[in-house]
């Protein structure tokens, strides 16, 4: 619904007459959507709130009445940012009686926040006697209005000069999740606050949409400009084929009418095309705070980068960032085109309040090798711009304005570990080998071609887990046979006969392509993985087809995930031998094996060890489903270890099974989940008899630096004594680290 040009053409009028109308505003407000009250609550340092003006409300009670941050509806809508709709507000819990408002008579209440740039600067309300709910259009305009009011109290100095909004000067500490690890110091820079409109209202909805179609075809060719010049090794190079992956799914979005349609609607509405802009871009906000689809909420980060770029387009020209070197950005959510043009500027990390380590601008962020944090949330609201912040992507946290003594141990910490990633360094070509000269084989998870370069980066021996599926999500849809065969055929190229295990698409659950989700209540236990490429065989044919095309003759090794059944992996692999009956050249070794997942593949070993030519166990499932506790659930994050009896248990059962298997001449058994790159989860399944491990690439060098002092023949009896003499212990993690800390080994 569009707010009336009528509402819009009086506040114009308001506004016009300049120093603060704010009192005429609420005047005008109360009228036009035909309430008895409209209330502006500003905010002031401290995380409080104060009535600035009021149509309605007791007049005396403007500068007196103030209520924190949570407190009160008015409270909770500054807290929560949400439009609060309440036909019976008395009685909603939240309620806080003013007895200086007068306010005991009116029944219902709408209230919006005033924000502007991701922050919080006040709320607007209005009330009505009768209990009534307010209807979209209603909530429309007042959210037109709230739009406007940001605007008013950020120029006027209504908010006491807080442009800050809600915030403090103290340190705080945002928890939130790992994206690419590493530390990161330096001044914050705040993305979202480059734009200010000078024209809200605009008379001509035609020169409005000109102007419009004009800076969406600039910021086109502006992006392909940005992509075609990013930095080296990112899209030049040998890499630059691959990272298209990513930024092909950006320009699908630019190219998208969908939205710019919606912002033509609002333009038609009387709004100036920057404020139509800012509009929808405010609406894909709420949008997305509803989804949890973690790649439909990246998608729509895209779709929010577009949005800025498209304000810059419209301003004549679109400069780039400028930052102290090192600084640290901090954004709501954050689009891989936005990240490349602030790399060029020289940040040195990242926090991102909305963001997936899955997402774009995590791919890109791990591909720049940008210490990067995300679901930082409130963040951008508390910092201001040039607070001094620490990225802790160790522990997923951000620090705001840390104490002296925090930000100089972080310090440290960083000179520290550069200290021992020049160490690290010297390990890369050298074989990963105990210090009793066992050789352990360790292999990288990667997802995309780009990432295949880091074979060479950390010395890896091979790929022990290509995500296949992520190089489709990245794009947004099923690559066809020859796109997906000259993919892998760039995979094979890039690691240069070292092995590559490629696993086919892995789809469902948390991965999930536009369009392609049933509806289900436990969709990490529903239709997935190997389950739909079963059902769909069509779908995993073309994939194996593609796989054994991009071979062409040299050895291919697939690996099928989610198998629950030995039935399901005879299934999976008659499809693969049919596809390789047709392809020629016929790969000179064909190595087909298993993800064990799924806990029900322990009680079949004998069957299915007969079958497979390896096993790699996908421990972030097997987990899930062991202790029956979702992987993405952050309560849970770590309630259940990796390092405790039933885990080990079932690893040295399934290692002594694979030992004996075929007749004694056994089966290979692999780790591929993140658990194999913390350095103590990496030294017990060596300790248990793991000889290959599959990491991300992070972990591939601390993972060899700890081998190298690890002597494993003594370590041995003390992992079997620790886990003889500790029953009925949640986790062995103590007693293990207890024993390689005594030994000085760097877990
Ligand atoms: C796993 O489950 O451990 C695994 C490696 O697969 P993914 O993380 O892709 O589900
Ligand atoms: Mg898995």
């Amino acid at each position: 619904m569009v707010t009336p040009r009528r509402l819009l053409a009086r506040l114009r009028e308001t506004l016009a007459h300049g120093t603060a109308p704010l009192q005429e505003l609420a005047q005008l407000v109360a009228a036009e959507l035909v309430s008895e009250v409209c209330s502006i609550y500003a905010a002031r340092p401290g995380e409080i709130l104060e009535l600035v003006a009021t149509h309605g409300l007791n007049p005396q009670a403007v500068g007196r009445t103030r209520l924190r941050v949570g407190e009160g509806i008015v409270g909770l809508c500054a807290a929560t940012a949400k439009v609060m709709n309440l036909p019976d507000a008395q009685n909603h819990p939240a309620f806080a009686y003013r007895p200086e408002t007068g306010e005991e008579p009116f029944a219902s209440m709408l209230a919006v926040p005033v924000r502007r740039a991701g922050r919080t600067l006040g709320v607007v309300a209005v009330q009505n006697r009768n209990p009534r709910s307010y209807s979209e259009e209603e909530v429309d305009e007042l959210e037109t209005v709230a739009m406007l009011l940001a605007e008013v109290l950020s120029t006027t100095g209504a908010t006491d000069g807080a442009e800050e909004g809600v915030g403090a000067t103290v340190p705080r500490v945002f928890a939130g999740a790992a994206l690419v690890p590493g530390i990161a110091i330096g001044p914050v820079v705040l993305l979202g606050r480059r734009w200010r409109p000078l024209h809200l209202l605009a008379d001509d909805p035609d020169a409005e949409q000109a102007r419009l179609n004009e800076a969406v075809q600039r910021m086109q060719q502006g992006l392909d400009e940005l992509i075609s010049g990013a930095p080296d090794g990112l899209v030049s190079g040998a890499d630059g084929a691959a990272s298209r992956e990513v930024l092909d799914a950006y320009r699908l979005i630019a190219a998208d009418a969908g939205w710019v349609k919606r912002v033509s609607d609002v333009i038609r509405g009387g709004l100036s095309a920057e404020a139509a802009v800012q509009r929808v871009s405010g609406e894909l906000h709420d949008r997305m705070r509803r989804i949890t689809d973690p790649y439909l909420r990246e998608r729509l980060s895209d779709l929010e980068d577009m949005a800025g770029r498209l304000l810059a387009a419209l301003a004549g020209d679109a400069p780039r960032p400028t930052v102290p070197q090192g600084a640290i950005l901090l954004a709501r959510r954050l689009g891989p085109a936005e990240l490349l043009d602030w790399h060029a500027a020289g940040i040195g990390g990242l926090a991102v309040e909305e963001a997936s380590p899955a997402g774009h601008a995590a791919i890109l962020a791990r591909a720049l090798g940008l210490p990067a944090v995300g679901g930082v949330r409130g963040a951008l609201n508390a910092a201001e711009s040039g607070d001094e912040v620490v990225v802790d992507a160790d522990e997923g946290q951000l620090l705001l304005r840390p104490e002296v003594e925090v930000r100089s141990t972080y310090v440290r910490a960083l000179e520290a570990r550069s200290a021992q990633q020049a160490g690290w360094a010297a390990l890369r070509d050298k074989p990963a080998t105990t210090a009793d000269g066992a050789h352990i084989s360790l292999m990288l998870n990667v997802g995309l071609h780009m990432e295949v370069a880091q074979l060479d980066t950390t010395g890896a021996e091979g790929i022990g887990l290509y995500r296949t599926e992520i190089g489709m999500l990245a794009r947004g849809a099923i690559a066809d046979v020859a796109e997906q065969a000259a993919t892998y055929a760039r995979v094979l190229d890039a690691a240069a006969g070292r092995p590559v295990i490629f696993r086919t698409l892995d789809l469902g659950a948390d991965k999930l392509l536009p369009g392609d989700a049933p509806e289900e209540e436990n969709p990490a236990m529903g239709w997935r993985s190997l389950r739909i490429g079963l059902d769909r065989p069509a779908l995993l044919r073309r994939q194996l087809r593609a796989l054994l095309l991009a071979a062409g003759g040299r050895p291919l090794t697939v690996m099928f995930p989610m198998v629950a059944t030995v039935a399901e992996f005879r299934a999976a692999r008659a499809l693969l031998l049919a596809e390789a009956r047709r392809v020629r050249p016929a790969p000179e070794q064909l190595s087909i094996g298993t993800m064990l997942e799924v806990p029900a593949l322990m009680w079949q070993l004998d069957e299915l060890l007969r079958e497979v030519d390896f096993v790699s166990v996908g421990s972030n499932d097997l987990l899930q489903f062991l202790f029956a506790a979702d992987r993405g659930a952050p309560a849970l994050y770590s309630r259940y270890d990796l390092l405790s009896q039933p885990v080990l248990n079932l690893l040295d059962e399934l290692l002594t099974a694979a030992r004996g298997a075929k007749g004694g001449a056994g089966v290979p058994v692999s780790l591929c989940g993140e658990a194999a790159s913390r350095t103590l989860e990496a030294m017990t399944l060596v300790g248990l008899g793991f000889t290959s491990l599959s990491m991300p690439a992070t972990g591939i060098l601390p993972v060899k630096a700890l081998l190298a002092e690890l002597d494993l023949d003594a370590f041995r009896p003390v992992l079997s004594a620790i886990r003889r003499n500790t029953s009925g212990a949640a986790s062995l993690r103590e007693p293990i680290n207890v024993w390689a800390r005594e030994r000085g080994l760097p877990v």
